[in-house]
């Protein structure tokens, strides 16, 4: 007998009828005698409507008052979905009962809209297994000290299920979704994206904070550090499919250094449109510019992500960074009113239309000549490079938005990844 937590998304979750499929599959585990936590998502399109239903009423900026009631708002798309399958599973003959985060409870810290997961009492949950129950948990939400409700950011419920997964010390953690495991780039835009049948965590972690929705990032992040096994697979296969077949299907997340995933330089493509550009020209070139540029920037708690400084001329330098589009029209306005005044700077300029096209491998440590390759690629399609950031297993380019699904395709085929490696 196994612990074993099943998460399924929103699309699996997408109708009453995909819900008595889930509770099918829940059951069969159950039949096969493992102990089973679901941790599901609101149903498909759920959380967007009823955040739309907050924005009819507040659509201007987002104060942390209204950042509460938002959580208070989104969570309840999850806890919908628990209630329903909790009567699915018992129409299945299961004993079963749902939580919400708060009743686990799952405590987090308060930051509202992205709070982070801190303890998870199980106590309440293993003696319900104890007792022979499926628990299904809501995903995505839990509680801070005071008693608030509070969301894990989008995508939120992989974390939720990993949180729980590594709590528990679970077996198994399985993320069922709407895709059978995860791809060398998402295969809503290469069609001839190749699934993995293993990936490692490290090129994993890249992939997800490199826009792979996939997986949220810090999922990625829990199964690392409590080595939960983690596996995302499909629950668009017939449920009663073999338990063993569906056992090792889809991708195993790897924590082995030396099981490189399929010993490939570069082992997938992520993409992410959720950026935007802004840019200071003709600041003084001296000691102490970037801080007195980025200081107030992330004293406004803004997250900066690639940063381009370029050669200065005549003592004067441009200075580029990129920021999250939820902050940029925040980080443009105090460029334009503050920082741009206070260094000087000749102009202040924007640009919300660009997104960041990664290449992920292990294999990038030990290879040279693997971003030349990718530059190559980028301008055979005559896709200008706007900012470049590298590290140890990736390299990132900002580029014309419009060209995204270009330059993804252009380098899936330059790196072969459509081929199985070798
Ligand atoms: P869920 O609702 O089950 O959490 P998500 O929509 O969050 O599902 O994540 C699954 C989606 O992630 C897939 O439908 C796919 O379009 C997208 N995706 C992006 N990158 C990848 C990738 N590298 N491999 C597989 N799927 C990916
Ligand atoms: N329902 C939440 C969202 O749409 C959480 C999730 O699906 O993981 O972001
Ligand atoms: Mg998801």
């Amino acid at each position: 007998m196994a612990l074993i937590v099943h998460k399924y998304g929103g699309t699996s979750m997408g109708s009453t009828e995909r819900i008595r499929n889930v509770a099918k599959r829940v059951a069969k585990w159950v039949r096969a005698g493992h102990q089973l936590v679901v941790v599901p998502s609101a149903m498909s399109g759920e959380t967007n409507r009823l955040l739309g239903l907050a924005k009819e009423l507040s659509p201007e900026v987002v104060t942390p008052t209204i950042q509460r009631e938002l959580d208070m708002i989104a969570a309840t798309g999850e806890q919908v979905s628990v209630g329903l399958l909790s009567i699915a599973l018992q129409q299945e003959g299961m004993e079963a009962v749902s939580y919400s985060g708060w009743q686990v409870p799952i405590r987090t810290d308060s930051s509202y809209t992205k709070a982070r997961i801190q303890s998870i009492d199980d106590a309440k949950v293993r003696a319900d297994l104890a007792a022979g129950r499926v628990v299904v948990i809501t995903g995505f939400q839990g509680v801070d000290e005071d008693m608030n409700i509070t969301t894990l950011g989008r995508g939120g419920s992989d974390t939720s299920a990993v949180a729980v997964a590594a709590a528990m010390k679970a077996d198994e953690c399985l993320i069922y979704t709407d895709v059978d495991g995860v791809y060398t780039t998402d295969p809503r835009i290469v069609p001839e994206a190749r699934r993995l049948h293993t990936i490692s965590f490290e090129e994993m972690l890249e992939m997800a904070s490199l826009g792979s929705k996939v997986l949220q990032i810090r999922s990625v992040e829990f199964a690392g550090k409590y080595r939960v096994p983690l596996r995302v697979l499909s629950s668009f296969t017939p449920w009663d499919i073999d338990i063993d077949k569906e056992a090792k299907s889809g991708t195993l997340i790897t924590f082995e250094e030396d099981e490189k995933m399929e010993q490939a330089v570069v082992s997938g493509i992520a993409f992410n449109r959720d950026e935007a550009k802004v840019t200071l020209l003709g600041v003084p070139d001296k000691p102490g510019i970037a801080f007195q540029i980025l200081g107030p920037v992330a004293e406004a708690n803004i997250d900066i992500d690639v940063i381009i400084q370029n050669v200065s001329q005549d003592g004067k330098t441009d200075f580029s960074f990129t920021v999250h589009r939820s902050d940029y029209a925040r980080c443009l306005d105090l460029l334009k009113s503050v920082v741009g005044p206070a260094v000087q700077a000749a102009q202040v300029l924007g640009d919300a239309k660009i997104c960041k096209v990664s290449i992920v491998g292990i294999g990038m440590k030990s290879h040279v000549g693997v971003a030349a390759k990718m530059f190559r690629a980028l301008s055979e399609e005559g896709i200008n490079i706007q900012m470049i950031s590298t590290s140890e297993i990736k390299t990132s380019v900002v580029i014309d938005e419009k060209y995204m699904e270009l330059a993804v395709r252009a380098l899936h085929k330059a790196f072969e990844l459509d081929q199985e490696a070798a």
